[in-house]
């Protein structure tokens, strides 16, 4: 629970302004919040299964490539939407 700056009422996450006194409530970091650590792992997630579907081209320890073809499919449709959450945020 974040507290307001000027009259130290509690104030909701999802609020944007104190109700108490009414003055704007700053986000905490400009990264984007969990849409900027999703993006983060989201991009981690399909550099990852980008490399095991080239892997399991040359080596048959790895997953099948149908499976590493579908995760990257995943990641990648992950990925651009928590894109576009940041992308949103920025407005
Ligand atoms: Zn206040």
């Amino acid at each position: 629970m974040d507290h307001c700056r000027e009259c130290n009422s509690s104030i909701a996450p999802s609020e944007t302004a104190c109700v108490s006194c009414g003055s704007a409530v700053r986000p905490k970091d400009d990264g984007g919040g969990v849409a900027g650590k999703l993006l983060l792992i989201s991009r981690i997630a399909f550099i990852l299964s980008a490399i095991m579907t080239v892997a399991s081209l040359v080596f048959s320890a790895t997953p099948p490539f149908w499976k590493c073809a579908v995760a990257m499919v995943v990641t990648t449709f992950v990925k651009s939407s928590a894109e576009q959450m940041v992308e949103k945020k920025k407005d």
